[in-house]
């Protein structure tokens, strides 16, 4: 719309959320987007690749929005945005042809794994569940030995995994995916383009739950795809276009103008999450915590070489405690907190804590007693503050 892919490629990802995705710099235009509210356009005659046509079709109010995400993402093309986190999760599952094999980690978002496993038992692609940290397992399932052994079609790779914070190996698996002809999807909603760029990586498609940081402030359901591929992007615009799970414009504008503080949330977040993280590792209400930012933990060294920063999430497992097993314990802290929210979701403003197997869909190798944080922007004192009164009413 306004920046050049050029002067787009000279400023910092800080910069280009707040000037990515503006009208023109012409006398009287607005200085943001406006929200077209249309379900079709004027015209006569044949339809070309340049019109709307139709609201289905296209709609001004995305394509600002879209614009941005594909700059930010480092990608040659404008993104796509969809209805929802799992509608671009439809959209880019419909690249895999009919009886193709799909390798997706064991702890992908449950609604990623729900949806796959059902197109797997209806018999239109095979899925592979593997331990995505375990590169080694994950090239296995990609490019199996054996004459009759099936290579996969798509790798999707989700990194950190929500919600046991795993961390994939992006480039080392990307690299083995195609050297088997597999394309790579990458989930980057835990990270932000900010915190990880996973088309830089290798991966070929890069998916958001728009609705967590991107648009930021927890009052949006939206989801998008980037690529730099014209050829895989012009399948997916078929797929949004004939299924039909697009954006409401109202959600786009919201998501565009969340876009603009994007930087500044998720550094404050992060910070946050760091301290919090060190303080929640020592607390005797505390059985196990996994944040990728500890030295300590199992996949530090893996996210320090490809994120810019940890994210903002951290899961703990919250020791028994006064007779209650570890399950009541997890819930009698999140029933026990004042300022963080009770709520699933994440990556908002707002600080959310959620015991993640009160959801049925949840798998059931994540542990019952295993609590979701998702830090927001709130002073990281009164955070503690709140965490810890609700850690101690466990009685240490
Ligand atoms: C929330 C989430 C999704 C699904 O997105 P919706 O917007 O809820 O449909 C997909 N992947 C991850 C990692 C998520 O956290």
């Amino acid at each position: 719309m306004s920046l050049s892919e050029q002067q787009a490629a000279g400023l910092s990802a800080e910069t280009m959320v707040v000037a990515a995705g503006r009208p023109p710099r012409e006398r009287d235009q607005p200085v943001n987007p406006p929200l077209v509210l249309s379900s079709t356009y004027y015209g006569t005659g044949p339809l070309g690749p340049g019109d709307r046509g139709y609201g289905r079709y296209s709609n001004p109010t995305w394509d600002p929005f879209e614009e941005a995400l594909g700059q930010l993402e480092g990608a040659d093309l404008q993104g796509l945005l969809y209805a929802s986190g799992l509608a671009a999760v439809s959209s880019a599952l419909s690249l895999i042809p009919s009886g193709g094999v799909l390798v997706m980690p064991n702890h992908s978002y449950s609604g990623t794994l729900v949806m796959a496993a059902e197109l797997a038992q209806k018999g239109f692609i095979e899925l592979r569940t593997v331990d995505i940290a375990d590169t080694g397992a994950v090239k296995a399932a990609i490019a199996p030995g054996g004459p009759d052994a099936r290579a996969a079609a798509m790798l999707w790779l989700e990194s950190p995994t929500n919600p046991m914070l795993g961390i994939a190996d992006i480039p080392a698996l990307t690299e083995a995916a195609h050297a088997s002809g597999a394309i790579v999807v990458t989930d980057n909603t835990f990270s932000t383009p900010l915190v990880q760029q996973p088309l830089a990586l290798g991966s070929d498609v890069v998916l958001h739950s728009v609705t967590k940081y991107l648009a930021g402030h927890s009052d949006v359901v939206l989801g998008a795809l980037v690529t730099s591929n014209a050829d895989i992007r012009s399948a997916l615009l078929h797929h949004r276009t004939i299924h039909g799970a697009i954006a409401g414009p109202f959600e786009a504008w919201l998501a565009l103008r969340g876009l603009r503080t994007l930087a500044l949330r998720v550094e404050k977040s992060q910070e946050s999450a760091k301290v919090l993280a060190e303080r929640l590792g020592t607390h005797p209400g505390v059985e196990s915590i996994r944040f990728p930012g500890l030295r300590t933990d199992p996949g530090h060294e893996r996210a320090a070489a490809q994120m810019k920063g940890f994210g903002s999430i951290i899961c703990i497992q919250v020791a028994p405690a006064g007779g209650l097993d570890g399950a009541a314990a997890a819930d009698k802290v999140v029933e026990a907190v004042n300022l963080w929210l009770p709520a699933t979701s994440l990556g908002g403003v707002e600080s959310l804590i959620e015991r993640r197997r009160r959801h049925t869909a949840e798998p059931a190798t994540v542990p019952e007693n295993l609590v979701r944080l998702s830090t927001g922007i709130e002073n990281v004192e009164d955070l503690w503050a709140d965490l810890e009164q609700a850690l101690d009413t466990l009685g240490g």
